[in-house]
């Protein structure tokens, strides 16, 4: 399995620093996963309709092209039909944008976060689901890894499971990911700069606390990415979905 670390889309609200939209592509003998989004064909072509000034403004959606995960398929020489698996941390619009390219792909996702989104819940965008994804849904399981619930989501070749860390939303679940001997652990929105692993003074932590569902839990997930990052450094490589700094040198960050 080779591991493909995108950046497929830029926030920016200035002063602060740029954001990314880390996403990565697995590719399992030419079959892809895609893990998490970024910014879509669809939300360049139709941003109000997509996601609408407000959302735009308030998180800083750039729109770059050749940012978007198909384009990117695209230049690895991959046709978009070839990504058969969509993983989703959570449903919010700077995650969930790249989906509609993928219309044929399995979108797998916590049933907590499928539920929120069916019900409506005003932090999702409902244009971005219009082309009706191909939901697999994954329930509480039984099993454990590093003393966390893992859901392992039965991807053929691969060892793929969505790890609740609940709390920025309802469902959100970081993705983790055995690779040569170690595991990735794409923790998502579970904390927007690591050095949350490290502090509760910084200035986004204020911005983590008022944007979850519920702080609560946003709280204990993180504490938990404290202790595996702690104790589990060298079995476990922790990443999150905006914090540039967290490419590999060799990464097509964009
Ligand atoms: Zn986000």
């Amino acid at each position: 399995m080779k591991v493909h670390h995108l950046n497929c889309g830029i926030l920016h609200v200035p002063p602060n620093p740029q954001a990314a939209c880390h996403c990565l592509l697995l590719d399992i003998d030419g079959r892809l996963v895609l893990i998490d989004t970024g910014i879509g064909l669809e939300d360049i072509a139709r941003p109000l309709e997509r996601i609408g000034q407000p959302a735009i403004d308030a998180a800083g959606f750039q729109f770059h092209e050749p940012l978007t995960a198909a384009r990117q398929v695209e230049r690895l020489g991959f046709p978009t039909t070839a990504v058969s698996d969509i993983v989703l941390t959570h449903a919010d619009p700077d995650h969930a944008g790249g989906l509609a390219d993928f219309p044929s792909a399995a979108v797998h996702i916590s049933a907590e976060e499928h539920t929120q989104l069916t019900k409506g819940h005003w932090r999702y965008s409902p244009a971005q689901f219009a082309h009706r994804p191909q939901w697999s849904t994954h329930h509480t399981s039984s099993e454990m890894w590093f003393g966390l619930e893992s859901r392992p989501l039965l991807i053929p070749d691969a060892d793929v499971r969505l790890i609740p860390l609940f709390g920025h939303t309802l469902g959100h679940c970081g993705v983790a990911v055995r690779n040569e001997g170690r595991w990735l652990l794409h923790v998502g929105d579970a904390y927007y700069l690591r050095v949350e692993l490290s502090t509760d003074d910084h200035p986004v932590s204020a911005l983590a606390a008022v944007r979850a569902d519920s702080d609560t839990l946003r709280k204990a997930s993180l504490s938990e990415l404290r202790r595996l990052a702690r104790h589990h450094a060298a079995e476990i490589e922790l990443f999150g979905y905006h914090d540039c700094s967290e490419f590999p040198p060799d990464a097509a960050a964009g």
